[in-house]
């Protein structure tokens, strides 16, 4: 298999775009295209100071290198987050791989733990609750890391969700015809109190997320997650990996008939309005942010 620009030895194959790319081109690709997204889509302006969620997994892992590498020496400062869920078994792991990565890249770091804000680890929280452990997980972390964010003094924050994980998410929202969560997605507008949240890497896929780790030297072999098998993304993914493979460029085209929908939505669906959440402050759809209605759950 040879590159189809240089004739070098390939080492992808990227067959949604019908070619091979070399270690060079594809590298090269790879941050052209985590760039145009970036660019296309005005998520760092100059001077901002930028979170970047980094689990210690593949995706942020690649994500805060590449990120260093584009604006190394530009105005632009990035500071790591990294949200201990509190697994046993899993995450001691991954978080000593993203303070691996951020010393690395001598980028600071936060470490924020489920235990020190909301009292609780992700496995206590869970046990004999008939709400699966993705519904907490999701809650809190999405909750810490807006607080950390803000804490840090960031501008905005990035997460490492690829292609692959945008594609499950628009689907998932399809298949429980949850249209208000669907036209969410991609907020438009900015809300106060939230930090604005980027995915420099949504049109890029995992498979070469990974293998941009890997060729840089930062790839860090995890588990997955033990509580993964219990979610409807879990279902959704593995359909959506048997069409890509039947059907290369599905993914893409998911979400690009998303994108032409939302477009033609965008008038008629009004963006909701935040409030501010009677207990913790933090910006919320009603009365109590759902971080806090949890919480009540867990102590009741
Ligand atoms: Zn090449
Ligand atoms: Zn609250």
């Amino acid at each position: 298999m040879l590159c189809s620009l240089c004739r070098e030895r390939a080492i992808v194959s990227q067959r949604y775009l019908g070619r091979q790319l070399c270690q060079d081109h594809f590298v090269q690709d790879f941050e052209e295209r985590m760039a145009k997204t970036i660019v296309v889509n005005g998520m760092i302006e100059k001077g901002e100071r930028i979170a970047v969620a980094v689990s210690g997994g593949k995706d942020s892992t690649a994500l805060l290198f590449a990120l260093a590498r584009a604006f190394a020496g530009r105005d632009v400062e990035l500071v790591a987050v990294t949200v201990d869920e509190g697994i046993a078994g899993y995450r001691d792991d991954t978080i000593l791989a993203a303070e691996r990565i951020a010393r690395q890249l001598k980028v600071e770091q936060m470490i924020v733990s489920f235990r020190e804000e909301y009292g609780y680890d992700l496995d206590e929280m869970v046990v004999g609750k008939r709400v699966a452990p993705c519904t907490y997980c999701g809650v809190f972390r999405k909750n810490a890391l807006n607080c950390a964010a803000k804490r840090l003094g960031a501008s905005k924050l990035a997460t490492g969700h690829n292609q692959d994980d945008e594609a499950q998410s628009v689907m998932m929202n399809y298949l429980k015809g949850d249209m208000e969560r669907l036209m969410r997605f991609r907020p438009r507008r900015e809300q106060p109190g939230l930090v604005p949240r980027i995915k420099p890497l949504r049109d890029i896929p995992e498979k070469e997320i990974a293998l941009y780790a890997m060729v840089n030297g930062v790839y860090f072999e995890s588990r997955e997650c033990p509580y993964a098998q219990l979610s409807l993304r879990a279902d959704v993914r593995d359909m959506m990996n048997r069409m890509e493979s039947l059907f290369p460029g599905t993914r893409q085209r998911t979400l690009q008939g998303f994108e032409r929908i939302e477009d033609l939505c965008k008038e008629g669906w009004a963006q909701m309005e935040l409030a501010e959440c009677g207990e913790c402050g933090e910006p919320c759809v009603g009365e109590r942010c759902k971080a806090c209605e949890l919480l009540g759950r867990l102590r009741g």
